[in-house]
């Protein structure tokens, strides 16, 4: 076994996407027996199915950790404490782990590295535990 690895729990074939759908399984690069299956929005003891959630504005990820962005549902509900409560939680299993690098659903905004939701329209950005690792210094790298 080599060093731990986070992967996006949906990435895996759990149950845990806001529609409630489970994603083919992907193959990564990694031995699976190192990877640690997280889903930030889960844990924060967000529903399964849930409605989607977007930013409020092009400062995405970065912009919900500095308080200048908030994360909102579909319905109009701020969800912004719980995705921070969410990378949070995230970052202390990485942190147990010693985890130095992260498999991440693109456009999640949880897990997106390189697009997002914004407002209902795709835009270059990152998720809000993505944001986190990323300050953090662990490697991010985002999985269609
Ligand atoms: S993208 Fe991240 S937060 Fe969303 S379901 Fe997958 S693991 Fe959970």
């Amino acid at each position: 076994m080599g060093e731990k690895v986070i992967v996006s729990a949906c990435l895996c074939g759990i149950r845990c996407r806001y529609n409630g759908k489970i994603l083919e399984k992907r193959n990564l690069p990694i031995d699976m027996e190192d990877a640690i299956l997280v889903c930030p929005e889960t844990l924060a003891g967000l529903k399964i199915p849930r409605t989607p959630s977007f930013f409020d504005n092009e400062k995405t990820g970065e912009g919900v950790l500095d308080g200048e962005t908030k994360v909102v549902s579909s319905d109009g509900e701020d969800r912004t404490d719980e995705f921070i409560k969410g990378s949070k939680k995230a970052l202390e299993i990485a942190k147990k782990y010693n985890v130095k690098k992260a498999y991440l659903k693109e456009r999640s905004p949880s897990c997106g590295v390189n697009v997002v939701y914004v407002n209902n329209e795709r835009k270059k950005g990152m998720g809000v535990t993505t944001a986190l690792f990323k300050r953090e210094g662990i490697e991010v790298i985002g999985v269609e």
